[in-house]
């Protein structure tokens, strides 16, 4: 089963990837990701083109895509993939479609959350991440290392009211597209609507299991 996570920053993408990629043992691709593990590499090939992330806005498709298709082969014989991040455009929605086809797998399932914007902001300033396995926390939950890892959390470079801003406003302006592509193909769509901010992370996870049973695609 491959899952497509759609939604703006701070919507859960990568706490209910993680969710999921344990219970249905799938591989989880996050591009946000791979791109800071670039950006700590300054002899890296597209050191310089990835910059741009620091400012909230996308990568061009191109790079995008390439990054994308290596680690797809890197993830080899994966049971399945969770994108969380890609796609973001619908070149980039195309692209992904094209790479599945050709080693005879598709999009099953796209999950769209949809968080209302204050509830976002308040999640992602408050946000702090593991540097080591990438699971993230909120300053309320008091945590100043991560349990699992041991090592202090800390608070990604964009996640500052001025950024995360530019990334809402790219969110609205190129995504919206890949929500229309995903409704007109033949993939299993569930919409998600968390409009509180005091939903746990188990009860968002509770309910994208039960849609995905009511499609026979869990139990
Ligand atoms: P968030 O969803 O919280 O904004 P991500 O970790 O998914 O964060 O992405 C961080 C940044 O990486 C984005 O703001 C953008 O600059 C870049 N990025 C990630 N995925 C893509 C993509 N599919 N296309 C273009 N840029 C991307
Ligand atoms: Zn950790």
């Amino acid at each position: 089963m491959n899952i497509v996570l759609l939604g703006p920053p701070g919507s859960g993408k990568g706490t209910q990837g993680q969710l999921l990629a344990e219970r249905f043992d799938l591989a989880q691709l996050s591009t946000g990701d791979l791109f800071r593990q670039i950006l700590q590499d300054p002899d890296h090939p597209l050191y310089d083109e990835l910059q741009i992330v620091k400012q909230g806005k996308l990568v061009s498709d191109e790079v995008v895509n390439a990054v994308v298709e290596d680690a797809i082969k890197k993830l080899g014989n994966a049971k399945g993939i969770i994108f969380d991040g890609f796609p973001r455009t619908v070149a980039q929605a195309q692209a992904l479609d094209k790479m599945l086809n050709s080693m005879n797998k598709r999009v099953d399932v796209v999950l769209d959350f949809n968080v209302a914007q204050d509830v976002l902001l308040q999640r992602l300033l408050g946000r702090r991440v593991c540097p080591d396995c990438k699971r993230v926390f909120h300053i309320k939950q008091r945590y100043v290392e991560c349990p699992d890892c041991k090592v202090q959390l800390v608070t990604r470079e964009d996640d500052n009211e001025e950024v995360i801003m530019k990334r809402f406003k790219e969110y609205n302006e190129k995504t919206a597209g890949v929500k229309e592509y995903y409704l007109d193909s033949d993939c299993a769509y569930i919409n998600l609507t968390v409009d509180d901010a005091d939903t746990t992370p188990e009860e968002v996870h509770q309910q994208i299991i039960s849609e995905l049973a009511k499609r026979g695609l869990a139990q």
